[in-house]
This record gives C-alpha cells, sequence and structure tokens, in this order.
C-alpha cells in the first residue's frame, strides 16, 4: 500500500500495524538487526499515521523468545505468530489470510470459530481440502 492509502483505510478505522520493515525471519536474525527491523517499522508507521503501532504480525510467524522481549521492548502491547494456539501476549494466534483462499474459507477463517476449529480434529480435514483446491 502506498502511504495515502495507509492514511486512508487508517482515517476509515482500521488499524495500521506492524509486520516488521523489511519482512525479515526476525527468530533468524541477531537481536540487534531484529531490533533494527522493528524499530524502523515502528518509527516509519508513527510518522504515517501519526501513533506507534501497538501490534505486530511476525513475518512468516517466526518468533523466539528473544525476539518477543524485543518486541515488547519496542512498546509493542502484543504480537501475532502462526500455529501455535496461544504463546502468550508476544505470541497470540493469527490466521493466515492468503490471496488465493477461496471466498468459504475466507467467510470460515474471519467467523471467529476458526482459532478453535483449526486445532480441532476437523481443522486438520478442513486445511487439507482447503489445500487440494487451492
Ligand atoms: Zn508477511
Amino acid at each position: 500500500m502506498s502511504i495515502e492509502e495507509l492514511k486512508e483505510v487508517d482515517a476509515r478505522g482500521f488499524s495500521v500495524e506492524s509486520h516488521g520493515h523489511g519482512h525479515i525471519n526476525l527468530a533468524a536474525s541477531t537481536t540487534r538487526s531484529a531490533t533494527d527491523d522493528l524499530a524502523s517499522s515502528v518509527n516509519i508507521l508513527t510518522h504515517i499515521v501519526g501513533r506507534a503501532p501497538r501490534f505486530l504480525a511476525y513475518p512468516w510467524g517466526r518468533v523466539t523468545n528473544d525476539v518477543e522481549n524485543t518486541v515488547s521492548n519496542l512498546g509493542f502491547v502484543a504480537a501475532f505468530t502462526i500455529g501455535i494456539r496461544d504463546g502468550g501476549l508476544f505470541a497470540r494466534a493469527r490466521i493466515p489470510i492468503r490471496r488465493v483462499n477461496a471466498a468459504w474459507q475466507f467467510r470460515l477463517q474471519t467467523s471467529g470459530y476458526w482459532p478453535a476449529l483449526r486445532f480441532s480434529r476437523i481443522g486438520y480435514p478442513i486445511r487439507a481440502i482447503a489445500k487440494a483446491f487451492k
């Protein structure tokens, strides 16, 4: 999205938050690299929308305890990962929405039932069916 588009969606009530700056694998980065990347994202988003981002979605959902500490030290309120049902404030489960998802998948994933469903016995078959129809 462009800077103007980010400002517009923020003004329309969407919350513009962070996904890092360079989309690096934070879990494979040094603390210094992770800190620099995330601080850059915070500074740029603060400049664009006029407030610091409160939430972070880890690129590819990759996170370690060190990364969680870095995120907390930078002032984030919470962060989201993939594949963990709930690992605490800085490892909350997020729902990956992909461009190739069918409409029924999007409806299911945004229904409010998906976080519990995806880790249930029927979650695996649903994901397998979705993969087969990609
Ligand atoms: Zn991403």
